[in-house]
């Protein structure tokens, strides 16, 4: 497991959890929660590493790995035995649990309750991190709710969430929660720059199409995949907008869909990103229609390319822009999103697709 020395854009969140640790004051529980990809893992891990890092005075002490000088909050050395196995996943002491399937099993709450209940083996902390935690079904937070409520002492649990409200009210009460925000677009492109040595251009890009998210510039980096899909559907549908002809847009819905359909077969059975399988996906598909619609407009409003976000095909934005009137790009834009929400609850992917297409064609 690869454990980043820095975690991007979430200082705050590291110097007040940093702080806690210092002071002695840490809680028993903690609720990590932000967007997806945001590094709520790379987060929990770093706690489990600062808990129990015991770095021999030979070696100096904790530097917290990169971060070494004052400032350096949850310190941890990355050679002791504990590091080492922490980094490899394979500490006895610092456990996962996800969802198996869709959700967490009461089973698997119970088997923490009960291991955590034990003396460490290792560790000076035992460290369960439950990713998804608002997964869990009912009888499952129920279970730990009553671990919340008598933490043994030697224990941290880490929950992790995307939506906290999915979960009882009484859990959230129980931890400490942690909000991690988006970070910002320029500090994204300067650390993806530098992680993995890429040019600045596309390292904006990654910043911007993941929307400020870490993990998913890190997922984005090598998925080659992803970009291919991602420009068959661009340059479908920018065929489609130029062809003015309604049997050819349902000819070209017919296609785009067997190919997304076929994308998204391998990305499943080939353990595609999530990134992957969302774009591959026909609500994905809209989705990007929809921003890519929403480029158009901005830059024939506004002439601002800083605010575009696919970047890499600025050259056929600004031919588009050019050629298609912005009222019926803001339509359009309006017109993919509502079909990618219509999508989401179910609708036809066909009728929905070719709705969409015709649109384009005879340009209403
Ligand atoms: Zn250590």
């Amino acid at each position: 497991m690869h454990i980043p020395d820095e975690i991007v854009g979430q200082g705050e969140a590291v110097r007040l959890l940093g702080r806690e640790m210092a002071s002695g004051k840490m809680s028993h529980a903690y609720l990590l929660w932000g967007p997806r990809g945001s590094g709520k893992m790379a987060l929990a891990r770093r706690l489990a590493l600062a808990a129990n890092c015991t770095p021999s005075a030979a070696r100096g002490g904790a530097s917290g790995g990169a971060q070494s000088g004052e400032d350096a909050p949850l310190r941890y050395c990355g050679e002791c035995p504990n590091c080492e196995k922490i980094a490899k996943g394979v500490h006895p002491d610092v456990r996962v649990v996800a969802p198996e399937g869709d959700t967490i099993k009461i089973g698997q709450i119970r088997e923490m309750k009960w291991r955590i209940a034990l003396k460490p083996n290792e560790a000076s902390i035992k460290t369960w991190i439950i990713d998804d935690a608002d997964r869990m079904t009912e009888e499952a937070q129920n279970c730990l709710l009553k671990v919340l409520e008598e933490p043994p002492g030697d224990s941290l649990i880490i929950l992790l969430s995307e939506d906290p409200g999915m979960m009882l009210p009484t859990i959230s009460s129980r931890c400490h929660e942690v909000r991690l925000n988006a970070v910002g677009i320029t500090e994204l492109a300067e650390w993806a720059e530098a992680e993995f040595d890429i040019e600045p251009q596309r390292a904006k890009l990654l910043a911007t199409l993941s929307e400020g998210r870490p993990g998913r510039v890190a997922a984005l980096a090598g998925d080659d995949e992803y970009f291919k899909v991602r420009d068959r559907i661009i340059s479908t549908v920018r065929r489609v907008v130029l062809c003015g002809d309604g049997s050819e847009a349902l000819a070209a819905s017919e296609d785009l869909l067997d190919q997304l359909k076929k994308a998204y077969t391998q990305a499943m059975d080939g353990g595609g990103s999530p990134e992957l399988l969302e774009i591959s996906s026909s609500m994905g598909a809209c989705d990007l229609m929809a921003g890519w619609f929403r480029d158009l407009f901005i830059l024939s409003i506004t002439g601002d390319e800083s605010l575009i976000i696919n970047l890499d095909h600025i050259m056929d934005i600004r031919q588009d822009a050019a050629r298609i009137e912005p009222s019926l790009l803001s339509r359009w834009a309006v017109k993919a999103m509502q079909t990618a929400q219509a999508l989401r609850k179910s609708a036809n992917p066909r009728l929905a697709m070719d709705d969409l297409f015709l649109s384009l064609a005879l340009r209403e």
